[in-house]
């Protein structure tokens, strides 16, 4: 009997030919001695330096306020496994003086963990964006950066920034102003937080560049759940408000294939990439089928030698999103992989 498994997924796209080679990284003379990574600690930790002491009195014997920042700092950026962990190692002579110097954590005060938590859980996440547009703009600078651009078609000194969102704490007990809450004041209530997580990336680098995160929490003085849909509209406009000249094309996944984030992304200029999954996108596949009965979309089948996997692709421009957004046409690429028939 012929096993075939079948896996499909379509793009819809902001631009016109794709189809083809798709660009290599250019090479590119840069200036790296900005890039080591002593001096974009420093950058990070004078950023964070920055942030106002919320302190009643500002404990002016106690632990310097920056201490806190840069230690929370400095345990992400030696992927400490926990806080406790951290909180056990911060007696550690070696450990302190590599705080003290390569973090500028002052006379290596490390806060302990309960009082890392109550003084850091106040900070609003907002005063950490200023430290990624300085990254940025030191990766701008150096030239690096352009070992990043994609270009598409006519698109040329483009970026792809790919975001999407990621839960970073989920509890049934604990809990705090920002949470959002699933199944509130019922059995199962339990409380998280989200991020927007974004970077530009290039399919030949190994490395990518982030650009500041969006907390998906509770919104002042809103009862309201938070949600990804809401976050990206802020993301979004914080992006344009740091970088107002970067050439963008959004990556998205298929949650935000709709008439509002497609005209939001296009009112700022930008391109996108979001994938459409058949489940979900029902009349768009159908429209598709439409024109393809009409004859009216390019397709081609390419057949791995090696292992007989075969690459199903149509293409079709000017395809109505759906239903309730007849007047959004997006160009839609449809691909379908099915494994060698056994
Ligand atoms: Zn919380």
């Amino acid at each position: 009997m012929a096993m075939e498994s079948v896996r499909q997924f379509s793009a819809i796209l902001a631009t016109g030919a794709i189809l083809g080679q798709p660009p290599r990284a250019k090479p590119v003379q840069k200036n790296c001695s900005h890039l080591t990574a002593s001096r974009l600690i420093k950058l990070v930790t004078d950023c964070l330096d920055e942030i106002p002491d919320h302190r009643p009195n500002q404990c002016k014997n106690g632990i310097p306020f920056g201490n806190f920042p840069k230690s929370a700092f400095a345990m992400m950026q030696v992927k400490m496994p926990s806080m406790l962990r951290f909180d056990s190692e911060r007696a550690d002579p070696v450990r302190v003086h590599n705080l003290e110097t390569l973090f500028d954590v002052i006379d290596g005060r490390v806060p302990c963990d309960t009082r890392m938590r109550e003084v850091m859980d106040p900070v609003s996440p907002h005063w950490l964006q200023k430290s990624f547009k300085k990254l940025f703009a030191r990766v701008q600078r150096s030239g690096y950066l352009q070992k990043f651009e994609f270009p598409i078609g006519r698109l040329k000194n483009h970026y792809l920034l790919a975001i999407d969102g990621t839960q970073i704490f989920f509890s049934g007990k604990l809990s705090c102003d920002d949470c959002c809450t699933k199944n509130q004041g019922k059995a199962g209530e339990a409380f998280y937080h989200q991020l927007m997580g974004d970077c530009i990336v290039h399919p030949d680098q190994k490395v990518v560049i982030p650009l500041a995160p969006e907390a998906i929490v509770r919104q002042d003085g809103c009862t309201k759940n938070d949600s990804e849909k809401s976050a990206i509209k802020r993301f979004l406009a914080n992006v344009k408000k740091d970088h107002p000249y970067l050439k963008l094309i959004i990556l998205l996944d298929g949650l935000y294939a709709d008439g509002p984030t497609i005209r939001l992304i296009k009112s700022y200029g930008w391109h996108y990439i979001i994938i459409a999954k058949d489940g979900n996108h029902g009349p768009l596949i159908e429209a598709m089928d439409e024109l393809d009965k009409q004859e009216k979309v390019a397709r081609f089948v390419k057949t791995d030698p090696e292992t007989g996997v075969k690459h199903w692709y149509r293409f079709a421009n000017d395809v109505p999103l759906n239903k309730s957004n007849p007047d959004e046409k997006v160009n839609v690429l449809d691909f379908v992989e099915t494994d060698k028939i056994r």
